[in-house]
């Protein structure tokens, strides 16, 4: 197959009108680039975030929509072509104050997710617009046509053979004469409603897309110049990247560095699609390179950081000989949908962590858990901490690893270790405040230059 790229531009690549050309021209430049999917303008979701909540007043959803609209229109003003964008917008937020207003009165996670998903429906269209301005063929394409999901909203799960039918029917052949720009992030379910993929979605939602197509490359454009070896507003002794593998980066977007979906690679690891992470902002610089085979497989490779982790521990004398308990305990956790993430047994206690990927101030622990628990033992539970994920290759038979990375982090208190399960990591949980000074010192010991 001829080179077929799926690119997808996240908020801050589409953030201004400045912004979206740069981005316009890196298609332009490599018109490879067949699809283009984009999330929506930086800020735009949170203040939907906002707006789905319950009760909002009415004087903070016009605020809110004002904001909103003053983003999209000074992107808008900056055009010179004919277009009826500004109709487009305002009938657009005509009817997302409608759903609002609607939502203020009786919350549901259905329309929550129709809120969510004005951010994308707006950025797509207007990014249409100037790459037209800039004199690519370009054409809108509402994803929800083919991005057919489950009714999880806020979280759906994409039918991924339902995509892929639909994407070869509906989609594949508008890529023939046109650069076809999409939104990331959301899908539709069976009943036809609106769903959302999770925060961060739209990379996962391009690498699917990609799959589905079966292109040749996706492209992230990002914010910065690559994946680095920690997140480099955490420390600026962070490198970027050259190359990973696959497996090395699924590892770091699990473990929380936030460049990536979590889901992201799984898509362009089933297809074996390279994925290359760049800056919109600065595209000569070139960027991480995402493949299956990589030249060098270092021990440390890099420093993930996932904040606010739940640590649940559960006690019970019982336990002492018996069996079976640990299953009662998974089969509560399991019909609460609450996924465990890292585990540590002693012998009559369990610790077990939970990630907060909604970044809910709600506890995930509700009541209900906590009651069905303490009826088989004793339960603590504590927020706030983070969760700190050293990866690198062949981590399980590195000699001196534990005093590689703990020495350096002497005045810590680490609270739990997971080691030895996977040869690609080495994770570890620190109280929240301690996070950004641990990772540093880490990094300074780790990948002192
Ligand atoms: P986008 O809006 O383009 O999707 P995100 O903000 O979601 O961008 O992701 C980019 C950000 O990810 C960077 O600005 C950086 O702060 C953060 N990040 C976390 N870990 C890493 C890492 N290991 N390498 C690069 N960036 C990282
Ligand atoms: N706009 C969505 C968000 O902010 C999806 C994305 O940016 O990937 O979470
Ligand atoms: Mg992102």
């Amino acid at each position: 197959m001829s080179n077929f790229t799926v690119a997808k531009f996240g908020g801050t690549s589409v953030a201004n009108h400045q912004a979206m050309e740069r981005c316009a021209t890196i298609i332009k430049n490599d018109l490879a680039n067949r699809v283009v999917v984009v999330s929506a303008s930086a800020g735009v979701t949170n203040h939907l975030v906002r707006l789905g909540q319950e009760s909002v007043p009415a004087a903070e959803r016009n605020e809110i929509i004002a904001s909103i609209r003053e983003i999209q229109l000074n992107i808008i003003e900056a055009f010179t072509g004919d277009h009826n964008l500004g109709d487009f917008v305002d009938e657009k937020l005509s009817q997302l104050g409608e759903i609002a207003e609607i939502q203020a009165q009786q919350h549901s996670v259905k329309n929550a997710d129709e809120i969510l998903s004005f951010g994308e429906q707006l950025s797509s269209a207007l990014f249409t617009q100037v790459l037209n301005e800039l004199g690519v063929n370009a054409k809108c394409f509402d994803i929800r046509q083919v991005m057919k999901t489950n009714s999880l909203y806020g979280q759906a799960v994409v039918d991924i053979e339902a995509l892929k039918t639909k994407a070869i029917e509906h989609l594949a052949p508008l890529t023939k004469d046109s650069v076809i720009v999409t939104q990331g992030f959301i899908g539709q379910d069976g009943l036809g409603h609106t769903t959302t993929l999770g925060r961060g979605g739209s990379d996962y939602s391009a690498a699917l897309i990609a799959e589905a197509l079966d292109a040749t490359n996706l492209s992230i454009w990002t914010d910065v110049v690559g994946i680095f070896t920690t997140d480099p507003r955490i420390t600026d002794q962070a490198r970027a990247i050259p190359e990973i593998s696959f497996g090395e980066a699924a590892e770091m977007a699990t473990f929380g560095a936030k460049i990536l979906h979590p889901a992201t690679l799984i898509p362009a690891m089933r297809q074996n699609i390279p994925v290359f992470v760049g800056s919109s902002k600065e595209p000569e610089q070139g960027g991480t390179f995402i493949q299956q085979s990589v030249s060098s497989s270092p021990t440390y490779r890099s420093i993930a950081l996932r904040r606010e982790q739940t640590l649940v521990t559960v006690k019970s004398p019982a336990m002492l000989h018996a069996s079976g308990f640990l299953a009662k305990v998974f089969a509560i956790l399991a019909k609460h949908e609450l996924s465990v993430d890292l585990i540590t047994t002693s012998e009559i206690s369990v610790a077990l962590t939970f990630d907060n990927p909604t970044g809910s101030t709600q506890s995930l622990i509700n009541n209900s858990v906590l009651a069905e628990l303490e009826q088989l033992c004793e339960v603590s539970v504590e927020h706030g901490l983070s969760l700190v994920a050293v990866i690198g290759n062949n981590l399980h038979a590195t000699k001196g690893l534990g005093s590689s990375v703990f020495d350096k982090i002497n005045d810590f208190n680490i609270r739990m270790i997971c080691h030895g399960a996977s040869s690609n990591n080495l994770c570890f949980l620190i109280p929240g405040q301690d996070a950004n000074t641990v990772v540093e010192q880490l990094h300074d010991t780790l990948f002192a230059a």
